[in-house]
């Protein structure tokens, strides 16, 4: 993986004494000169920045230090947590069409290799904390989008993927979600809440319901995360 020094002026310290223990993937809807752009510009109302930028190519672009707070999640939310730009790392991955075209191999292969590297440095990213931008702000965000790769990182130990073929356990999907990490449905509808999830796990059909497929897919992840809470995890 190519890596280029590109600095952003937007960023902030990180408070003191927090650890960084959350990776969000993003997808830049954006060419990957007009998202550098955005990123690196100061003079926007809305500064926005990231880590790093993933080109369609494979390279990696380093705008802001893994050490100082960088502007990509917004108003969010994860185990019970708000405003997660200031404990987590944020990864843009240069994607065109959000979500009618597959990533390439290339971007892939880069990104397992920066993940892989981020991941070394901050060990209180537990897998259950490599999170998509939709996961934790299902109410305003879809990137990055049902063609991203998942469980193919999971394969190469970057996030979780559920276990095969739990039985689906019934209740309240809203509570079995929040286990997981997911928001309280507060101000969103509770189906788009169940949407996220959808996205991440089962992103061939994303309808909000919790159907039995949906729900041995809740059970299956709630397995992984208790055997990696336990130390049997993959990672
Ligand atoms: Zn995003």
């Amino acid at each position: 993986m190519k890596l280029l020094d590109l600095p952003s002026p937007n960023h902030a310290p990180r408070p003191a004494g927090t650890a960084v223990d959350v990776l969000v993937l993003h997808y830049t809807e954006l060419p990957l000169q007009e998202s550098l752009d955005i990123l690196r510009d100061d003079a926007r109302e809305l500064r926005v920045s990231s880590h790093y930028v993933l080109a369609e190519d494979g390279t990696a672009y380093r705008l802001v230090p893994e050490d100082r707070t960088a502007w990509h999640a917004g108003r969010s939310w994860w185990r019970g947590r708000e405003a997660l730009n200031a404990t987590s790392i944020g990864v843009e991955i240069v994607n065109l069409h959000g979500d009618r075209h597959d990533y390439p191999a290339v971007q892939v292969a880069a990104l397992i290799d920066l993940c892989r590297a981020i991941l070394a440095r901050h060990p209180a990213i537990e897998p259950r904390n490599v999170v998509g931008h939709s996961d934790i702000a299902p109410q305003r965000k879809i990137d990055p989008g049902v063609r991203f790769p998942w469980k193919t990182l999971a394969d190469a130990g970057i996030g979780l993927w559920p276990h095969p073929d739990a039985p689906p356990i019934g209740g309240d999907v809203q509570e079995a979600l929040q286990r997981i990490g997911y928001a309280p449905p507060r101000d969103v509808a509770p189906a788009e809440i169940v949407k996220a999830f959808q996205r991440h796990y089962r992103p061939r059909r994303v309808d909000g319901i919790a159907d039995d497929e949906t729900w041995s897919l809740v059970a299956g992840l709630l397995d992984r995360i208790e055997l990696d809470r336990i130390g049997m995890g993959t990672r």
